[in-house]
């Protein structure tokens, strides 16, 4: 079978009834291996910048962040890459940084600590705004966004970051240009704003793995609990779905980059949820990519009015084994 998947990398991800998906990367750690290795799909949907930062001994200079994210933009010119600013706190301890909370999920995570420290924010945003000079392949995009307000803060220090790096660049031939800005969904109180922050943003990006912890009320790193952590869980589901209903309801470009979007089962039902932007890890790239070229949207869709009206994820999972049996 791996020598099948092989064989229709290249291929465009279409399903049978021509139903076309863009496939994007996360990357982080190994960035470069897997740009290097050629698999990127249609780009990068999301780069942890916190990856870095949490492999080094002190914050990493303004021009050390400049040279890292050069590398990654130059990796694919021609392709969006999409930066997210730094993600630490929760699951994610800088070593030089030390956080301690009894709640640290519900604590200073993302956008609220880089918020309350906009000399990092700013350093990092005008790092990405210089290695984008003359590439113009940059996307931001800002986690942990639970409200309104923390968009409209991020934008001023952007816009701040922007200004300055341009007044630097005046009187050379360096263009700079603003990236589009995108959030993460992953905080449950955004899904009732959608229409409101679609106003701010230019896209959106579905980070299920934080959002079935908030949803479900499990952390997802506790094994105590693992076995209530479950994307699958119809209310997930149904979350999801909601989700992308809504950004096509204000017409803001959304991308889902949770682990369930590399997972085959996923794929599937995102696919027939509306979702045609699905961000993986690189290794399972090409596996997503032969399965959705044996399927079509209306068999998809059959699988999610399943999944929703199922009362447990292992129910979910029976209507989507018995389905995959048939395509082996
Ligand atoms: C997510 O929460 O789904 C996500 C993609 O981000 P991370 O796993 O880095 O929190
Ligand atoms: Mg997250």
């Amino acid at each position: 079978i791996t020598e099948k998947i092989e064989a229709e990398a290249d291929k465009p991800c279409e399903s049978i009834d021509g139903c076309r998906m863009s496939l994007y990367i996360n990357a982080g750690l190994s960035a470069e291996v897997e740009l290097d290795a050629g698999q990127i799909g249609a780009g990068v949907g999301l780069y942890r910048t916190e990856i870095p930062f949490m492999l080094r001994e002190r914050f990493p200079s303004e021009q050390e962040q400049v040279t890292l994210y050069r590398q990654i933009l130059e990796a694919a010119p021609e392709l969006p890459i999409t930066m997210r600013t730094l993600d630490v706190g929760g699951d994610k301890p800088l070593p030089y940084f030390p956080i301690n909370e009894e709640n640290p999920f519900l604590g200073w995570r993302g956008i609220r600590l880089t918020l309350d420290h906009p000399e990092i924010f700013l350093v990092q945003i005008r790092a990405m705004l210089r290695a984008n000079i003359g590439l113009n392949n940059l996307q931001i995009m800002l986690p942990m966004i639970s409200t309104v307000s923390e968009v409209v803060e991020a934008k001023r220090l952007i816009n701040q970051a922007f200004l300055e790096v341009s007044d630097e660049a005046s009187g050379t031939d360096n263009v700079i240009s603003r990236p589009k800005l995108g959030i993460m969904l992953e905080v449950p109180s955004v899904l009732y704003q959608l229409p409101q922050l679609a106003k701010y943003v230019d896209f959106f990006s579905v980070g299920s793995n934080d959002l079935t912890q908030y949803l479900l009320a499990v952390d997802r790193n506790n094994t105590r609990v693992a076995s209530l952590y479950n994307s699958y869980h119809p209310s997930v589901l149904g979350a999801l779905y909601d989700i992308v209903q809504k950004a096509n309801a204000s017409q803001t470009p959304v991308t889902i980059c949770g682990e369930i979007a590399g997972e085959p089962a996923g794929a599937l039902l995102l696919m027939g949820m509306g979702y045609r932007r699905l961000s993986m890890n690189g290794f399972n790239l090409r596996k997503i990519n032969w399965l959705l070229r044996k399927v079509t949207l209306s068999e998809c869709k059959q699988l999610l009015s399943l999944a929703l009206t199922s009362s447990s994820q292992q129910e979910v999972f029976t209507h989507i084994n018995e389905y995959l049996e048939t395509k082996e």
